[in-house]
């Protein structure tokens, strides 16, 4: 299981910051999460503004 960004993310960063294994990075059109390394915990849709992290 990991989460994944979807086209809504507006790349506010937000995110990224709150990650606890750095999983999120900038990418081209949007912010990714590298699924081998999110641990699922959920913070990202936390703190996201349009609901764009959602668990796969
Ligand atoms: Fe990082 Fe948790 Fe989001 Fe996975 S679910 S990308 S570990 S903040
Ligand atoms: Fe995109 Fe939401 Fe992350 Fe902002 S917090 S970069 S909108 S996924």
């Amino acid at each position: 299981m990991a989460y994944n960004i979807n086209d809504d993310c507006i790349s506010c960063g937000a995110c990224e910051a709150e990650c606890p294994v750095s999983a999120i990075s900038a990418g081209d059109s949007k912010y990714v999460i590298d699924a081998d390394t999110c641990i699922d915990c959920g913070a990202c849709a936390g703190v996201c503004p349009v609901d764009a992290p959602k668990p796969e």
